[in-house]
């Protein structure tokens, strides 16, 4: 099985980057796309994201052999009701989502006996939209596919074949497991910054502008991610409950125990805590996952 048409539903930064990405490395493969907003369609197509921008999602997908949902989480659902009657009976169906198995589950309620492979770039920025997409954003990320049980082999090999001829690096994963890493790796990392960046405007004693004039001693790092796209985010918590939950829970109590050693002036357990975590952080740019320059390789005024 290999893919000659390719149709990409949401043409924002995935849709986008996704389509780009398929052009700019001359993969053979015919792309359509479609978006329920009007102005992302003609952004889209301005920008030339896909070979063809469509009116409708059933136009769009008409004899695709494989359709990529790249809408927000809680979207899914519908996106897939939308695009039903267009649908060749033949098309592998899969998606980007950030949560896996609410995304399983709504897909087959959407589409009953279509062949859905479930499946998440671990890739993006905090920038959302048809603007934001860019051609080499899955170069050197893993893309994590979450094959139902009594997947067709023949229909995985090509999903696979797709993101690695995109630049990716491919994992299997249960649709379960994955919630669960992605949660303390990507859920909650977010949940804090919007945390810290919320409290930070929320205080009385110390101005916004010092929060912002001083934001270089780190707070600025968690403004980045902060900022990124509140529909999104908004969908991943609701979809991704359980193991968020169950993720903030360890969470909690890991910051009570600093809580106490800082009370306590217990700088032994500091000291400790802070160690293992720098080599942590050298492991994540030994493995390719990070930029090795200081600061994130900011400028400095150079
Ligand atoms: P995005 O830039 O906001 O693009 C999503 C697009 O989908 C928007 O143009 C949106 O239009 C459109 N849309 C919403 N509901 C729709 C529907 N029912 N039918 C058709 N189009 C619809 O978002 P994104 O960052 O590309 O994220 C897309 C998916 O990728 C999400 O599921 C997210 O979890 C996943 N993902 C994101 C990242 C990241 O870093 N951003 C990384 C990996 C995976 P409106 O603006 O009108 O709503």
């Amino acid at each position: 099985m290999t893919i000659e048409r390719a149709a990409i539903i949401g043409l924002g930064l995935l849709g986008g980057s996704i389509g780009l990405a398929v052009q700019a490395r001359g993969l053979g493969i015919t792309t359509t796309g479609w978006d329920r907003d009007p102005q992302v369609r003609a952004k889209a197509a301005e920008r030339g994201l896909v070979g063809r921008v469509c009116d409708t999602a059933a136009e769009a997908v008409a004899s695709a052999d494989l359709v990529i949902l790249c809408v927000p989480v809680g979207a899914m659902g519908d996106a897939a009701r939308e695009l039903a009657p267009g649908l060749s009976p033949h098309a592998i169906i899969s998606d980007v989502g950030s949560s896996k198995e609410a995304v399983a589950d709504a897909l087959s309620a959407a589409l009953p006996g279509a062949c859905i492979i479930p499946a998440h770039p671990v890739a993006g920025t905090e920038q959302s939209g048809p603007e934001a997409g860019f051609a080499t954003l899955f170069a050197g990320r893993w893309c994590i596919i979450t094959p139902p049980d009594g997947v067709d082999p023949a229909a995985l090999a090509a999903l696979s074949d797709f993101w690695t001829a995109l630049g990716s690096k491919v994992e299997l994963m249960d649709a379960a497991h994955h919630d669960l890493v992605l949660a303390v790796t990507s859920h909650i990392p977010h949940l804090i910054a919007y945390t810290i960046v919320g409290t930070a405007s929320d205080l009385e004693d110390v101005t916004q502008s010092e929060v912002i004039k001083y934001s270089a001693g780190g707070f600025r790092d968690f403004t980045r991610i902060a900022a990124s796209d509140p529909v999104m985010w908004r969908d991943v918590f609701l979809t991704n409950r359980g193991a968020v939950l169950e993720m903030l829970g360890r969470f909690s109590e890991d910051l009570t125990a600093l809580q106490r050693a800082i009370r306590s002036g217990d700088g032994e357990t500091l000291f400790d805590l802070f160690t293992r975590t720098r080599a942590i952080r050298r492991q994540v740019i030994e493995q390719g996952q990070d930029d090795e320059r200081p600061d994130f390789g900011r400028g400095h005024g150079e």
